[in-house]
Formats: C-alpha cells, structure tokens, sequence
C-alpha cells in the first residue's frame, strides 16, 4: 500500500508530511496512512501537469491511446490484487470490487479507442452562406484538468473522468476520496509501469478543505470535474465560478423504481433488489423510492423482503458475503440516525432498522424497508445513501408519474412492466437521465451517464464523456485568390 503522492512520475513525501488514517469498514480498524496532501502539494501537482501539456496534447490521439489500452490491459492483469485492495478498504463485496475492475478496464479500453478517433474526427468543416469564408471547427483540450471523486466506486468513478481527459490530450490532477485511497494510489503505479510521461497524471490525497477546493480555485486548472455530494458540489462550482473554469457536476440523488401491476414478480424484485442493496445502497443511483401499483403491493413486498432477508452479510473478502458494511463510520451513522428519525416518525417499517444479528464488529447495516411513507418525509425526500428503502402505492399512471417527478433530485429511474407502450411512456414523462425498463441498474461505457435537476451538470460516458475535456476553436477563413 502506497503512501506517498504521485506528482510529475515521481513518488513524493508530503510537503507538510502529514498523515491521514484509512480503515477498513469490516474490522474498523485503522489498516494503512495515507499523504496528508495540502495547497503546497496541489500547486507542485498543478505545475507539474500544466508543463506537461503542450506536449500531450501535440502527441497524437492514436498514441495517447495506445497508452490507455495499455492502462486497461494493467488493470485486467492486476484486477484481482486491486479487487482486493477495494474490498479491503470500501467493504464491498469482492465480487463486485471484481466487477468495477472490469468497468475500470472498459473505461480505459473505450476511452482509447476514442482518442484514436479524435485523430480523423477532429477538424469538421461547417457550410457558410458566404462561399468567400470556410469554415473550420477544430475540437481542443481544456488544458490541465483537476478531477475529485467520492468514495463509493473507487477507481470506476476516477476512470470515468480520468480515461476521457486523457484521450482528449488533458493533463490531470486526480484527489481521491480521503476514505478510500489505497486502490486508487495503485494508478499512479500503472502510469508508471505503462511509460505515461511525466506530469500527464498527477494523484494527490488528502482532505477535501486541503486538496480538493484549492483544485477549484487554481488558476492553471481549466476544467473541474466533481463526483460527490450535492453541498460538495455547490460549493466547487461556486468556487469555480472564479476563474471561471469549465465545470462537470456528478451528484446525488434520490430515484424511483416504479413497479406496474402487469410486471415480471421476479425482474421486478430483482431490480428493486439491486437498485438499493448492491454496494450497501451507498449508490449515487439507488432506486431508494419504491412507487408500487396497489394491487400487487403485498405480493412484490413479500418477495423483496423474502430476498433482502436471504442477503448474506459478512467478511467482504469471503466469497459468501452479498452484503458488506457500509464504507466509514460516519456514514454508518448518518444511516443509522435516517433509521432512528424513520421510527421516531412513526413510519411503518417492514424490514431490517438496525446491524444485522451475529455481527459483532463492521459497520453493517441490514436491509431495511419502510412501508407507506409520506412524501413529506425526510426519508422519501432526502438522500440517505445506505441500504433503506422507502415504499409508497399509487393507483394511477399519472399518479406514478407525478410521485417519480416529485424530486429535487433526477438522476435515475427504473420502470417495471410487461407493457411497452406503457414503459415508453412513462420513460419519456420521467425527468432523470437515464432510466432503466425492465432492467437492473446496467451501465454501458458507450452510453450517457449524468442528472437532471440536482443530481448534477453535464454528462460522463460515451461521446458526451470526452467532450467534457474538450472545447471548440473555430477558423473562419475568407478565401483569397491564389498569390
Ligand atoms: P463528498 O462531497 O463528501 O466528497 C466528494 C469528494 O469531494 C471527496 O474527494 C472530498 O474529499 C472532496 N471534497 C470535500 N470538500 C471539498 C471542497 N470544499 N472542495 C473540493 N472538494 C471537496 O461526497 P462523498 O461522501 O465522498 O460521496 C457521496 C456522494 O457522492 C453522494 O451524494 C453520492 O450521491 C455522490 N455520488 C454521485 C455520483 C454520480 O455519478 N452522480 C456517483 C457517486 C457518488
């Protein structure tokens, strides 16, 4: 485990030589210390990358892609080692920290064929009423991007924003969560292993207040990318204002799955299922509000408990376990005080409410479900971010749109039903940016990933991911007659 920053390819001490504790959420104990970074750090990170840059972005998309398929071929190679270090420090269940490996590969893979792209794609000439002018679009990098994730994907977060500001010919400055640094140091060591030069991709760790907020006030960063929390992500974005800097917000939510009379029983527990118990429900897109047709309330009630109960919490390393703790300790509580307000509302709660029995040490939570919950209550309204699920009935289909509609928040959605007329309508009436029929929650890097409302500005994944890094410079040449 790593424990220095990364800055300009080299392995550094912190200039203030401060440490900062990591824990793993199973035992909770204290398992390594990570660099302290501070403003100091962030400015020889900054420089380093901001003097890398002419260069990257001269250097052909074909080859800056050459370097993030040999980025994902590290990650395939090392997948169950950094799997491991994931588990070990998020408390996911190995086989999911499995599963972000791949998407980590995926991101890295498509990213570089894109880059590739960007070789043929990045001029286009644009027809002019004035055939005396052409018209050139080129697309360009921003410029040095600094790049700030949460804890609850590590890596998969970082290669969604990391793989696309490279392949358009930024440089980067990545701060990982303080909670769950240990897995991603491990990308510095694999820029290294692959050859990326020196100063395209700089990690510094450490606090948000300490590392994250002077990336957004740096005058040399020209684009911030942010995943986290919505009262994060206000404050960067107001903090960028001051350059002002291109800014992508990735950030909470609070998404419905609405489930049809007409609905498969068994895809419609499954994804109510997996749309708020994968990951503990520590997903920005848990469906944690569950919009039921009356008349088949108590049948899918009765098998979504039936399934959360066969749920099988435990040691995250041991291929037994379903259901790890949740990431630190301070979630746990703020988890657990939701519960506590959910009873102390009088809130019917139907399953879980507390640690599940027979676990002595983790920051587990079980599943837990409350019934009829009013929609003026802070637990249907508010992000909680933990394995809770709040349930309300509707009688119509425009009463389950409005219900679903009924957010601040707009990230995703998910629709169970056997009608398709019906799913594509209710699809096309929700506001969020991506909505499952039908499905669990499936994520293809091709696609768009992104909020409406507050859940966020700007969208990852696919095309749209890249273009995030890159900005338009058009050339408007009047022809002249040949010298
Ligand atoms: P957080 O906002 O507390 O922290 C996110 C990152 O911001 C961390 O690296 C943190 O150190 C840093 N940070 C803290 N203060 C900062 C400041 N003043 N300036 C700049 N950076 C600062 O969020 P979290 O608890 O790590 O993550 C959970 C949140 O992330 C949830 O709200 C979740 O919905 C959201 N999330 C969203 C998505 C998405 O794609 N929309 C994905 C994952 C998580």
């Amino acid at each position: 485990m790593r424990d220095r920053l990364y800055i300009g390819g080299e392995w550094r001490p912190p200039v203030k030589g401060g440490k900062i504790p990591v824990f793993n959420p199973y035992s909770e104990q204290v398992i390594h210390h990570v660099a302290a970074g501070t403003p100091e750090d962030v400015d020889l990170a900054v420089a380093a990358a901001k003097a890398a840059f002419p260069a990257w972005r001269q250097t052909s998309g074909s080859v800056r892609g050459m370097f993030l398929k040999a980025i994902a071929a590290k990650v395939r190679a090392r997948k169950d080692e950094l799997a491991r270090l994931s588990s070990l420090n998020n408390g996911k269940p190995l086989a999911e920290a499995l599963i972000d490996m791949q998407d980590v590969a995926s991101s890295f893979d498509y990213y570089g064929e894109l880059a590739a792209d960007l070789d043929r794609e990045r001029d286009c000439t644009v027809e002019v009423p004035d055939s005396a002018y052409r018209a050139t679009m080129r697309r360009e990098p921003l410029g040095v991007a600094g790049l700030i994730v949460p804890w609850n994907f590590p890596l998969v977060t970082t290669s969604w924003k990391v793989a696309p500001a490279l392949a358009a010919g930024c440089t980067v400055v990545l701060k990982p969560s303080e909670v769950t640094p240990i897995v991603e140091l491990e990308l510095g060591a694999i820029a290294d292993e692959v050859g990326l030069p020196r100063g395209v991709l700089n990690l510094v760790t450490g606090l948000g207040p300490d590392v994250g907020a002077p990336l957004t006030t740096h005058k040399d960063v020209a684009k911030v990318s942010f995943t986290g929390s919505n009262g994060v992500g206000s404050r960067v974005m107001a903090a960028a204002s001051q350059g002002p800097k291109a800014v992508s917000l990735e950030l909470g939510g609070k998404s419905p799955i609405v489930v049809f009379a007409d609905a498969d029983l068994d895809i419609a527990t499954n994804c109510v299922v997996n749309g708020i118990f994968f990951n503990a429900g520590q997903m920005c897109s848990a469906t944690s509000r569950l919009l039921v047709e009356e008349s088949i309330a108590p049948r899918l009630i009765e098998r979504v408990i039936a399934a959360a109960k066969a749920l099988k919490p435990g040691d995250p390393l041991s291929s037994a376990t379903t259901l790890g703790p949740l990431t630190s300790k301070a979630q746990y509580d703020k988890v657990l005080s939701y519960i506590a307000r959910g009873k102390a509302e009088g809130l019917s709660l139907l399953l879980g409410g507390g640690r599940p029995e027979g676990l002595e040490t983790g920051w587990f939570i079980a599943p837990t479900l409350f019934g009829d919950v009013p929609v003026s209550s802070p637990l249907w309204r508010e992000e909680i971010f933990g394995p809770v699920l709040c349930m309300r009935t509707f009688a119509s289909e425009a009463e389950a749109i409005e219900l679903a509609n009924d957010s601040d928040f707009g990230l995703v959605a998910t629709v169970v039903t056997r009608d398709r007329e019906k799913s594509e309508r209710v699809a096309d009436a929700i506001e969020a940016g991506l909505v499952w029929i039908n499905s669990p929650q499936v994520i293809f890097v091709e696609t768009s990933w992104g909020g409406f409302k507050a859940s966020g500005i700007g969208r990852e994944l696919g095309p749209w991911g890249l273009d995030a890094y890159l900005e338009v410079k058009h050339k408007a040449r009047r022809l002249m007659p040949a010298a």
